[in-house]
């Protein structure tokens, strides 16, 4: 990382087929410190000609010797990313933080963990093989599994690096070619694991990075561009349908990976005290800005008070602070169009008649200065219909929804246009196994949340997403099938013999 002459990290290239270039059509722009308001970094962003260029290099590294490089060969470039992403993970977390404001302690975690990702694509990289398919001895008929082809990955902001791995890994895995856009708010870390791509010895072209801008910028050429076979994106469901609509007209592939309203169902016979500690946790971890999050607590009514009175008893304890302060369990939110979102989110609570038990405001004593703070909040006494229950805020508000019985539960729990996440607290087995099977989400957790690993396949139904990342569901989508019919006698008959 240079560091420029007003005391900026300077990031004045983009990695396109192998080299570090200057923008051709792009430019410079700041990344901002949302704890402080102010620019901390400044970096490359490229423009629709380096959008090509990016291209034309995955193109040219499909046709090239990646194209034609056995499995065994990719999985050993990937177990050598994830070691050298494993040795610098520490110091990665620390850019995200400051790229995106999360607390040190979560981002030292969720980075450290990474490695994994690449690792398990990598075991799986020489296990792509088709199946045969008997028919009668007149055919011998199989299928293969091809690459898609050149992938345009495009990232959020929230969980800048660990979106990138469950597009990479199984990019790579699957002898696909890359052009990563990340999230214009979050570039660094994309472009510090440009540099392990490079030291990993991968050829080049295979992963290009290109920062930019979303709309009118990289991100819409890349999804424009008639030489992109998939767009893989994580990110809103909006940005998704403006995605579809663009890149409609080159009927690409698409996987999204799009948002949540989980809910979070605590029944009154649950162990209440391990049910709060995933419940509230998972209200105000990445200062909830996670898709993943239970921000829908559904409480069966017998212990509706106590746990709320523990929800408020527990915001009380969460230590809101610099993102790399050790001891910050939640820091700002990622920008100041995030912080006026959930602002007005708590405002909207207000009115629709939510009560507010606890939080609420802008934090902006002392240290807190300009930075996008915001108090975790508690909203009980909510129905499913509010704005708060229904859609996503995405930042640290949870909203304590009472329920009676079971049937209560599940029709609440699905009542929502996402389908991403969902947990449920229960001691008795039966009910777990019954309710867990009645909720239309794509992962259900079950005395437990937020258990997400590169074995757990993870992906939404309903508007939050299409197709599955992690596990080896991942690979289906970055994956064409062929399928070869040979006929074991050459003959064939004439149509018109008589
Ligand atoms: P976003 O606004 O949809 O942006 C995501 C990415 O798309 C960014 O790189 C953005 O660029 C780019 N983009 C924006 N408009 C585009 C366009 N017209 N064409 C092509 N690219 C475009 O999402 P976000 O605010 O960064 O992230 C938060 C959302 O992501 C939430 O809804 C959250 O639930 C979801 N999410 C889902 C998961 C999951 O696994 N299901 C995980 C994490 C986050 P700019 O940065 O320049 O706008």
């Amino acid at each position: 990382m240079d560091i420029g002459h007003q005391g900026l990290a300077r990031y004045p290239h983009l990695f396109i087929g192998g080299e570090w270039v200057a923008p051709e059509d792009g430019g410079m722009m700041d990344s901002v410190d949302p704890s402080t308001g102010r620019p901390w970094a400044t970096v490359a962003w490229g423009g629709k000609r380096d959008i090509d260029r990016a291209v034309a290099a995955a193109r040219a590294a499909l046709d090239g010797p990646w194209g034609r490089m056995p499995g065994h060969e990719r999985a050993a470039l990937l177990y050598r990313l994830a070691d050298l992403y494993q040795a610098r993970a520490a110091e990665l977390a620390v850019l995200e933080s400051r790229d995106s404001g999360r607390a040190l302690r979560e981002s030292r975690a969720d980075l450290g963990a990474h490695h994994n990702w690449y690792r398990w694509f990598a075991s799986l990289a020489d296990k792509i093989w088709g199946r045969t398919v008997p028919m009668d001895d007149s055919v011998h008929v199989f299928t293969s599994r091809l690459p898609v082809g050149v992938v345009g990955a495009i990232t959020p902001w929230n969980a800048p690096m660990l979106t990138t791995a469950w597009k990479l890994g199984p990019a790579l895995a699957t002898g696909c070619t890359v052009v990563l856009k990340p999230a214009e708010l979050t570039p660094v870390t994309a472009l510090e694991l440009a540099k392990m791509i490079e030291q990993a010895g991968f050829p080049p072209g295979v992963v290009n990075v290109v920062p930019g801008y979303g709309a009118g910028g990289a991100g819409e050429y890349l999804t424009a561009h008639p030489d992109v076979d998939k767009i893989a994106f994580t990110g809103e469901g909006n940005t998704a349908k403006a995605i579809l609509r663009t890149g409609a007209e080159t009927l690409k592939r698409f996987s999204f990976e799009l948002g949540g309203k989980a809910p979070h169902i605590i029944f009154a016979d649950a162990d209440i005290d391990q049910a709060l500690n995933a419940a509230t946790g998972s209200a105000w971890a990445v200062c909830g800005q996670s898709c993943a999050l239970g921000s829908r607590v559904l409480v069966e009514r017998p212990v509706y008070d106590r746990v709320v009175e523990a929800f408020a008893a527990r915001a009380a304890k969460v230590r809101v602070g610099m993102p790399l302060d050790e001891a910050t369990h939640m820091g700002p939110q990622a920008s100041a169009e995030q912080l006026a979102k959930t602002l007005s989110y708590v405002g909207y609570g207000k009115d629709e008649g939510a009560e507010l038990i606890t939080g609420g405001n802008r934090l902006t004593e002392g240290a807190f200065g300009d930075g996008y703070f915001v108090q975790p909040t508690v909203f009980a006494g909510v129905t499913n219909q509010m704005r708060i229950a229904r859609e996503e805020i995405f930042g640290p508000v949870a909203a304590l929804i009472p329920f009676d019985g079971e049937d209560e539960a599940v029709a609440i729990a699905n009542d929502t246009t996402y389908g991403l996440t969902a947990g449920l607290w229960s001691q008795d087995v039966g009910r777990a196994h019954r309710v867990a099977a009645r909720i239309r989400a794509g992962i259900v957790w079950v005395n437990t949340y937020r258990y997400i690993r590169w074995t757990t396949p993870y992906g939404g139904f309903k508007a939050s997403g299409w197709g599955r990342e992690n596990g080896v569901e991942a690979l289906d989508s970055y994956l064409e099938t062929r399928t070869t019919v040979v006929s074991t006698t050459g003959r064939f008959p004439d149509a018109y013999a008589n």
